[in-house]
């Protein structure tokens, strides 16, 4: 994992991104098992679902919440999104990392996964930290305006999302 985390660097992603990437494959974001290690009495559950221990793996990646949306994300931008753990993830990023980043798609590919990251960790912020209510719309929203952005500054395309359900690039 050491040798790999290192590429992380490589990704055209705003460097906060790519320093949360790096935490999350650390194990080092602040979740509540996380935080339970000095705060062994505070609650652990997870933030959206209220069932399981609030892991990063659950978190992020097999929360009822987050597997839908990584399922509805992967359908929408052409590609399996799915991952169950840390490995998982670092081979479908790595692959990704490895094709050419030559054609808009394939970059367009690349700002998909920290996209999703990043939009999970935000939404659930908002939620445990302002109490805002969270809904599977408000992450989808959230990722939208996110890859519209991104398409824009870091791939160099419109990326327009078609109501059939999945993105569209003009270069
Ligand atoms: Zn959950």
């Amino acid at each position: 994992m050491a040798t790999c985390t290192s590429k992380i660097w490589k990704w055209r992603v705003p460097c906060k991104i790519k320093l949360f990437i790096w935490l999350v494959l650390q194990g080092r974001i602040l979740t509540k098992m996380y935080r339970a290690k000095w705060r062994p009495e505070e609650p652990t559950e997870c933030t959206f679902c209220g069932n399981e221990p609030e892991s990063i793996e659950h978190l992020l990646f097999n929360c009822t919440t987050s597997a839908c949306f990584w399922e509805r994300l992967g359908e929408a931008a052409g590609f399996r999104c799915a991952f169950h753990d840390m490995e998982e993830l670092w081979q479908l990023m790595d692959a990704l990392l490895n094709q050419g980043e030559k054609c808009t798609q394939g970059r367009f590919r690349r700002i998909v996964i920290p996209a999703g990251l990043w939009t999970i960790w935000r939404v659930r912020n908002a939620m445990l930290f302002k109490g805002q209510m969270v809904y599977a719309e408000n992450l989808w929203d959230d990722v939208l305006r996110l890859l519209k952005d991104w398409g824009q500054f870091l791939v160099g395309a419109r990326v327009v999302w078609e109501p059939g359900g999945s993105f569209r690039i003009d270069a």
